[in-house]
C-alpha cells in the first residue's frame, strides 16, 4: 500500500486515514483524531475546536520530531488529563501556559497540579467520574469515566535528583461526544474491568483509543476481550504500546487476539490522523 503524504486513503465509508508528515490541520467538517504517541491525542471537532488529551510530547520517544515543538499543535481550546503519570502529564504545564487552554481532569489530580504551580487556578477545572463538562458549548460533551489504574504525581528535583510523590486523584478515561453525536472513548491507562460492559452499553462509543502495551495497562489479549465482548465499537485505535520496552504488546497481537469482528482496527503510527 503506497500512500503519498498528501493523499487521503478511504478505509471505509466512515473513516479516512491521513499519513501527514506536517501539521496541516484539516477543516473537513469531520472529526479529526491525530495520535501523537503513547496516549497523546489531538482532536479537532466538527466546528474546529481543538482538544488535546494527555500531552506528553517533548520527551516522548515516539512523538514525531515536528510535534515536539508545542507550537505545532496550533490552537488548543481544551486540555484533558487522564491521570498523574509523567507519560501523560509531561507537557501539561507548558501547553497550558502557551495556549491559555483550560485544563480538565480528575479532581485530585488537578488540585495537585494547581498546588505545584503547573496550572493557574483560574485555568484548572476539577471534575469527577460520571461528571460531564461542556467547555466548548453544549453540543460537545466530555464525560469522565472509570479507569483501572493508579494516579500519582512524581516530581524530581533537577539539582538533587531527589523525587517527591504527590497524590494524583483517581485515574480516568474520557468520552467525548461531538456535535453530530459521534463518540470517542479515550480510555487513558487501564486494566480490564467489568464495567467496560456498562460503558459500552450506556455510552455506545463509536471509536475507542485503547491501551494494549501490557505491564501497566491491558495487554493485547485483554484489550481484544474488552473490544469484542464489552465495548463493541465500530472503530478501534490501539495505543500506549512500544514507547518504552516494557510496553510490549503490538497492534498485530491485538488484531490476532480480536479475530473476526465487526470492529475496524486502525493500527496507525504516531503522527497519523484519522477523520470520521
Ligand atoms: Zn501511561
Amino acid at each position: 500500500m503506497e500512500i503519498d503524504r498528501r493523499d487521503f486513503l478511504t478505509l471505509s465509508g466512515a473513516a479516512t486515514l491521513a499519513l501527514a508528515t506536517e501539521p496541516v490541520w484539516a477543516q473537513t467538517s469531520k472529526v479529526e483524531v491525530r495520535w501523537l504517541g503513547q496516549s497523546a491525542t489531538r482532536i479537532t471537532t466538527l466546528t474546529g475546536k481543538v482538544i488535546v488529551i494527555d500531552p506528553f510530547l517533548t520527551n516522548n520517544p515516539k512523538t514525531p520530531q515536528q510535534y515536539k515543538n508545542l507550537d505545532a499543535l496550533g490552537q488548543v481550546d481544551v486540555i484533558l488529563v487522564t491521570h498523574g503519570h509523567g507519560d501523560h502529564t509531561g507537557d501539561v504545564a507548558a501547553l497550558a501556559k502557551r495556549t491559555n487552554a483550560k485544563v480538565f481532569g480528575p479532581a485530585g489530580l488537578i488540585a495537585t497540579m494547581v498546588d505545584l504551580g503547573w496550572v493557574p487556578p483560574e485555568q484548572a477545572v476539577r471534575f469527577g467520574k460520571g461528571g460531564t463538562v461542556t467547555p466548548l458549548g453544549p453540543q460537545i460533551k466530555i464525560t469522565q469515566v472509570r479507569a483501572e489504574h493508579s494516579s500519582e504525581v512524581t516530581v524530581t528535583d533537577p539539582t538533587t535528583k531527589k523525587s517527591t510523590t504527590y497524590p494524583g486523584g483517581e485515574p480516568a478515561g474520557f468520552i467525548v461526544e461531538f456535535e453530530n453525536g459521534f463518540k470517542l472513548y479515550h480510555m487513558g491507562d487501564t486494566g480490564l474491568f467489568g464495567d467496560m460492559r456498562l460503558i459500552g452499553e450506556y455510552y455506545k462509543p463509536d471509536v475507542i483509543m485503547i491501551p494494549i502495551g501490557g505491564h501497566f495497562v491491558m495487554d493485547p489479549r485483554d484489550a481484544a476481550y474488552a473490544t469484542r465482548e464489552m465495548l463493541k465499537p465500530r472503530f478501534a485505535i490501539p495505543f500506549h504500546y512500544g514507547t518504552f520496552p516494557v510496553l510490549r504488546g503490538t497492534p498485530q497481537e491485538y488484531q490476532a487476539a480480536l479475530g473476526p469482528t465487526s470492529t475496524q482496527v486502525f493500527p496507525i503510527s504516531p503522527g497519523d490522523s484519522l477523520t470520521f
